[in-house]
């Protein structure tokens, strides 16, 4: 079989056998099989849709594709991860970590840089003046037996097929297949050595899936992969309706991280109950926690204890930023030289707040990247005043803009796009959100 009777065969409705999918995958890393071929064949496979078998041998081909993490000699047993499909606001992994580790998890985390609207925790971290996300596997290994835990960036060497694929995927419109999309995430997260993983899989409209059935989907299609590849994985679904938390932005969304972390009363509520469900998800995957509830019940112990934010801070100092605790690290992070109030137009209650336009506004401001060379300024951002359920008389703060000195003159504008985010109902006409943002719990 040569790569055009691979196409022709998924172009049919054909069901592919592993050695021809190794075979195909193979053929783009080294330059065989021409971007055209795979694109071709890539719009086949979002067309025709793939068996679970061909999904989880498409996966296992592009995890093999480059080099593999072994992580099978930490201390502690396998390491666990977590990995979020993305969203706005979402610093779940800076809180989350370090409560595993506190609790005696070893974390090695490996994250990527935001694209498009929603962030990404290589960015955030990087906002803490001094920190280092480019450790070495060695040092990252050492630093967790030593320490517990660490942050880093994600190597460019791991499953490079998915970066070509996905850089084509994103040009020929088959971005949105389950079967591709659950690939690439789940190449990339065997590559990179966990025993365990735990997903957070985002649904709604700051999300990749806007339909909890498709979220749905994903998650299962995305447990099937690491069980058939011999990794216990389990998901959350969880709501990403609204930006999660109060902050948007890369050193705002640190500070807020921070605040949880510490307790402090301003935490936003939802926020910190996607904390504890995913840690307590974590807990049970290790087998530190017999149910959800008892996981729940440590997550909770650990997070007021303060051992999670001392963690943290031993983890930021690891890795070359500030020393010296949370207080610290709050008071090293960059600040934007120019903060505007926006200020609500009408009065009703909050219906709802737009995640995505939320977040290609913190983009148009300068705090993410439309491309991947674009620069990000690490202080820019919006913090939310207000969020659903909230009633909000005409005059009532709903956001502040942290803005670049230049970005003066486009402020009115911001605020505009801003305010368009929010949805306001009369009063009584707006159900209030639920409490928590966890809308289903898949084993
Ligand atoms: N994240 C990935 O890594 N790949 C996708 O295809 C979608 C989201």
């Amino acid at each position: 079989m040569n790569a055009y009777d691979i196409i022709a065969k998924k172009r049919d409705g054909g069901e592919l056998r592993a050695e021809e999918i190794a075979l195909f995958v193979r053929g783009v890393v080294e330059g065989r099989v021409p971007d055209y071929q795979a694109s071709a064949w890539l719009m086949a496979v979002y067309l025709r849709g793939m068996t679970d078998r061909e999904t989880l041998d498409l996966t296992l081909a592009m995890r093999d594709s480059g080099s593999r993490v072994d992580l099978s000699d930490l201390p502690n047993g396998p390491a666990l991860d977590k990995h979020s499909t993305g969203g706005v606001g979402d610093k779940t992994t800076l809180v989350v970590v370090p409560m595993l580790a506190a609790a005696g998890v070893p974390m090695l985390k490996m994250s990527g840089r935001g694209l498009g609207f929603s962030g990404g925790t290589v960015d955030k971290l990087e906002s803490i003046p001094g920190f280092r996300t480019s450790l070495t596997i060695d040092e990252a290994k050492a630093q967790v037996r030593r320490i517990g835990a660490a942050l880093i960036a994600q190597s460019a060497e791991l499953a490079p097929a998915d970066k070509i694929l996905y850089a084509l995927r994103d040009v020929t419109a088959t971005v949105e297949s389950i079967p591709l999309i659950a690939s690439s995430i789940m190449s990339k997260k065997l590559a990179a050595g966990a025993g365990r993983i735990v997903l957070d899989v985002k649904v709604g409209r700051g999300a990749f899936m806007k339909t909890r059935e498709r979220a749905e989907e994903l998650a299962r299609a995305l447990i099937a992969i690491g069980r058939g590849a011999g990794v216990p994985t389990s998901a959350v679904l969880t709501a990403m309706d609204e930006p999660l938390g109060w902050a948007i932005g890369n050193a705002l969304e640190v500070r807020e991280a921070l605040d949880t972390l510490a307790n402090a009363p301003q935490t936003e509520p939802r926020f910190r109950d996607l904390c504890i469900a995913l840690a307590a998800h974590g807990l049970m995957a290790v087998g530190k926690a017999a149910d959800h509830d008892a996981g729940r019940a440590l997550a909770e112990r650990i997070l007021t204890s303060g051992a999670a934010a001392e963690k943290f801070a031993e983890i930021v100092a690891a890795q070359g930023g500030p020393s010296g605790g949370v207080e610290a690290m709050a008071a090293a992070l960059p600040v934007a030289p120019l903060q505007v109030v926006v200020k609500a137009e009408s009065a009703g209650v909050v219906a709802g707040i737009d995640a995505e336009a939320v977040g290609r506004l913190a983009m148009a401001m300068g705090g993410g990247r439309a491309a991947k060379s674009d620069p990000i300024d690490p202080a820019v951002g919006i913090v939310l005043r207000c969020k659903a359920g909230a009633s909000v008389p005409p005059g009532t703060e709903l956001a502040t803009l942290h803005l670049r000195a230049a970005d003066g003159a486009r402020a009115d504008a911001f605020a505009g796009t801003l305010r368009a985010a929010y949805s306001l109902a009369p009063e009584g006409q707006a159900s209030p959100p639920p409490a928590s943002p966890v809308l289903a719990i898949l084993p």
